[in-house]
């Protein structure tokens, strides 16, 4: 065989040469000096603490302002981001939370920290985003709120939902976390629903290492409560009282003056991860059998991933054996954003929660809850099975991209029926 053309699991030359920019280093993250300027402001300042510091609310307010927003609250993490929404929201024991059946962890643990019932919902086959007909029929009248995610920085159909949700009152919490500037019908998603959460970490679009935004226009007392939820319920200007349970998930002075300085950056990191991934899926649009995100007019993706649905009757092999075949080729590819929908974790299928208890599922102090399975969800299934998805970076060259291409040319014909 042509050693040019021949796959490199086989031994063939990798079609990317050379390693490609990564979010894991400076290869793939614009971390510099503007960041260095603002730590060592912090550092002199000698306040480490949003309670004494200035840089936290800098960076809230550049946050905030962005979004047009009148507050914001920095957390430690997009997953205490998804939690303080749901505290702010009074979400409790046996109420149940709508969330789609694929996405991160993150935006399914703090429902089950609140001992509340995570209720799956299926996805649109084609972005993953969550399916407003699986959503209207998974709604009951112990639904507190719905969680939608913008997966891949792809908007979610924010018209339909909150069509479901505005009627019944239930509350919208956007899980942003992967969509920072993500556009629906030209608005900013967290803009749309009732609160909108954000992640840094290392992965997403700006990172702080670790940390998380929440944003909300709910009502004019929200920034006061929001803050509350994140803190302790304790409202600083008394001493030491406690108004209700809630956790402590304050971001750092220190990550707040990477965050500023991140921020001053994102604009341009996400239209140079929108280029590349639009130079990409042209030049793979002569592939039978694959298709990226929908390109339609009411959506502007931001691409933290890239994703593709692969049409397994085109070739020999499942998505685990092709992007294996890819990773040798030098690209960083997995076989779906996750292996199985969420209710296939053990924390779910098998209740480990709070220890042994089974809590919220199978609890002494309540009565049982049925556990989702495969019937429910069955795109989410379809999906997990059927998609590749590709690690997207800011950094990408034009260079990369054909390099990129070329490896999905080489083995996707090598793995054609
Ligand atoms: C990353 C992520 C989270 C959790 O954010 P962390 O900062 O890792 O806690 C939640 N939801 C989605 C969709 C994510 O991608």
């Amino acid at each position: 065989m042509d050693p040019q053309s021949a796959l490199a699991i086989h031994g063939g030359a990798p079609a990317v040469p050379a390693a490609l920019p990564t979010i894991r280093n400076s290869t793939g993250r614009d971390i510099g000096k503007e960041e260095l300027a603002l730590l060592q402001e912090v550092v002199q300042s000698g306040s480490l603490s949003f309670l004494y510091g200035t840089m936290v609310s800098r960076f809230e307010q550049a946050f905030a302002a962005l979004h047009e927003m009148r507050n914001a609250v920095a957390v430690s993490s997009g997953t205490a981001a998804i939690h303080t929404a749901l505290v702010y929201l009074d979400v409790g024991p046996g109420d149940e939370v709508a969330v789609p059946a694929i996405t991160d962890m993150g935006s399914v643990i703090p429902i089950l920290l609140q001992n509340a019932i995570p209720v799956f919902v299926d996805v649109n086959p084609a972005d993953s985003t969550i399916d407003p007909d699986d959503l209207r029929r998974k709604i009951s009248d112990r639904t507190k709120a719905v969680q939608v995610v913008h997966l891949y920085g792809y908007p979610c159909r924010m018209d339909e939902v909150l069509e479901i949700c505005r009627p019944r009152g239930i509350p919208v919490v956007e899980d942003c976390a992967q969509a920072l500037m993500t556009k629906y019908k030209g608005r900013a998603v967290g803009t749309i629903g009732d609160i909108g959460c954000f992640s840094f970490q290392q992965s997403k679009h700006i990172t702080t290492g670790d940390g998380g935004m929440v944003i909300s226009k709910r009502d004019s007392e929200y920034g006061r409560k929001l803050r509350l939820c994140a803190d302790k319920g304790w409202p600083r200007e008394v001493y030491r009282d406690h108004l209700f349970l809630a956790p402590a998930y304050h971001m750092t002075e220190l990550q707040a003056a990477v965050g500023v300085a991140q921020l001053a950056k994102a604009e341009r990191f996400v239209e140079a991860r929108v280029s590349a991934a639009e130079a990409l899926l042209d030049e793979l649009s002569d592939i039978e059998g694959i298709s990226g995100l929908p390109v339609v007019p009411w959506a502007s993706p931001t691409y933290h991933l890239f994703p593709l649905r692969v049409d397994l009757t085109v070739f020999s092999v499942g998505t685990a054996a092709l992007s294996e075949a890819l990773r040798a080729e030098g690209l960083e590819a997995d076989p779906g954003y996750i292996p199985h929908p969420i209710y296939e974790y053990p924390i779910v299928k098998d209740r480990i929660t709070y220890g042994q208890s089974g809590c919220p599922y199978t609890c002494e102090w309540a009565p049982p809850v049925t556990i989702q399975s495969a019937e429910d969800c069955v795109n989410a299934e379809a999906v997990c099975k059927g998609s590749l998805v590709l690690a997207w970076n800011e950094f990408y060259t034009d260079k990369h991209i054909r390099e990129i291409s070329s490896a999905f040319h080489k083995v996707l014909s090598y793995y054609r029926k």
